[in-house]
């Protein structure tokens, strides 16, 4: 059968059971097309095993977004964001998002914010962090200091997210990360000047630790740097991570300072696509004032004859999150997204209790600053399994909750993270709990296969 006879015979095939004649592209493009209908129902069935992205209680990304809100990104797919002279619109979505976000990080109305979209949190951290190396190297310079004796570094708590590992890899910068430990995952307030230097260009707080959902003292953080600054000429300044918290802790714990009312936090991240609660693709960045901005850090790009800063790292990409971003901001308003985020709270709160009750778990957290749940196994020399063995079993239902250990210093412990988010309804996490409390028994009177020796898994879990 020549191609051009396959060709005509696939087109008409019954969109079932028409796989057998046709060549798909796996290593090399295909050689002749196909019907659109067969080519859709093919890839479709490629995607057929992947998880389910409702069921999956480890990604901290948005999996839902009402019909309106799909149907605007989709029309609006073609648009390219950096295009701003074709696209004036979108840009002035933008900016009003940046605008509507600065508002609700407390900027400083005598102050002059500036901040751009970016694809996610990681662009935006990478974003921050050369802001802060720019502005420390001049200070540096002022201060006849030699830039070249040492490495600068950033100051961190163990449990960053990879973005900043990348960062400081990209930026030729030592990663100056400050151990947490067990009673308290968080960057140690107390321990922060020890790892100052002249040579340090920012710290970084996170508002929302990945690994456990803990957030850092800022408040505390802020007061030490306060201290340092005041007797010393290269000022160290704060960026704040609030990669999941940024978008959070604004409508369900307004009077929370972790954001521009603390005077040495220049600079804030978030992910659009966490508790922005819009598809991923999106994340932002506000500085608290256009002079903690580094003037070569802007370009210019040509807008209705006119000319428009432009910051971040990626050029073209669809406009359809910035949109996607404002129509959420839109419809759902302040008490809106307060609503939304409380009831996720509620149900974090309740996994939580119900996981406390078995007593079986040591819970880190609650999930009441962030919706998010996590915990590791108690002691108990009789039991034959362990979180992993836990995980396998929930993923048997469906149900993708990660077990990995903790950084560093604390990796013997293995702990095991629930991310709620808006669509997780509490008749869901009443199923979830369940198939847990089903999956626990299983394993308690499973007949499994012992070994010795415990696997020590080398999977881990960073976002
Ligand atoms: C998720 C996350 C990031 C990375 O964000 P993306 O939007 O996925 O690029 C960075 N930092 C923290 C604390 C995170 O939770």
């Amino acid at each position: 059968m020549s191609d051009k006879e396959r060709l005509d015979i696939d087109a008409n095939a019954p969109i079932l059971g028409v796989n057998k004649n046709m060549k798909v592209a796996t290593e090399k493009i295909s050689k002749d097309p196909i019907n659109p209908r067969n080519a859709y129902m093919l890839v479709k069935d490629e995607l057929l095993n992947e998880g389910n992205a409702r069921q999956n209680l480890a990604t901290f990304c948005q999996t839902y977004m009402i019909d309106e809100a799909s149907k605007l990104m989709s029309e609006s797919m073609d648009k390219n964001a950096i295009d701003k002279s074709e696209y004036p619109r979108t840009a002035e979505l933008e900016k009003r998002c940046v605008s509507i976000i600065a508002d609700l990080w407390n900027a400083n109305p005598d102050e002059k914010f500036i901040g751009t979209s970016t694809v996610g949190s990681s662009e935006a951290c990478m974003l921050g962090g050369m802001a802060m190396k720019f502005s420390w190297r001049k200070m540096a310079k002022e201060c006849n200091i030699d830039i070249n004796a040492k490495k600068p570094n950033l100051v961190i708590s163990s449990g960053y997210q990879v973005c900043w590992e990348k960062f400081c890899v990209y930026w030729d910068i030592e990663l100056r990360a400050v151990p947490m430990d067990e009673d308290n995952l968080s960057l140690d307030p107390d321990k922060l000047l020890d790892y100052i230097d002249e040579y340090t260009i920012g710290v970084v707080g996170i508002l929302g630790i990945t690994y456990t959902g803990k957030f850092d003292d800022m408040k505390a953080l802020d007061a030490k740097l306060e201290e340092y600054n005041a007797n010393h000429d290269i000022k160290v300044y704060m960026h704040i991570d609030g990669a999941s918290g940024g978008l959070f802790t604004p409508f369900v714990n307004p009077e929370l300072e972790w954001d521009f009312r603390l005077k040495n936090v220049v600079s804030i991240n978030t992910s659009g696509h966490k508790y922005g609660l819009v598809y991923p693709g999106i994340g932002w960045i506000v500085w608290r004032d256009k002079k903690f901005l580094p003037e070569e850090l802007i370009f210019e790009v040509s807008y209705l004859g006119g000319k428009l800063p432009t910051i971040a790292i990626n050029f073209s990409h669809s406009a359809s999150h910035i949109i996607g971003q404002y129509y959420n901001f839109l419809r759902l308003g302040y008490n809106g997204y307060r609503e939304i985020h409380e009831s996720t709270r509620d149900v974090a709160g309740y996994l939580s209790k119900e996981l406390e009750n078995t007593g079986m778990f040591y819970i880190y957290n609650d999930g009441y600053n962030l919706p998010i749940v996590c915990y590791r196994l108690k002691e108990d020399k009789d039991r034959k399994w362990n979180l992993y063995e836990l995980a396998d079993r929930l993923l048997m239902k469906g149900w993708q909750v990660p077990a990995y250990p903790l950084p560093d210093n604390l990796s013997d412990i293995v702990i095991q993270r629930i991310v709620v988010r808006s669509d997780l309804a509490m008749n869901t996490a009443q199923a979830y709990i369940e198939d847990l409390k089903e999956a626990i028994n299983d394993l308690d009177n499973a007949r499994v296969l012992y070994h010795d020796k415990e696997e020590i898994k080398t999977f881990g879990f960073t976002h």
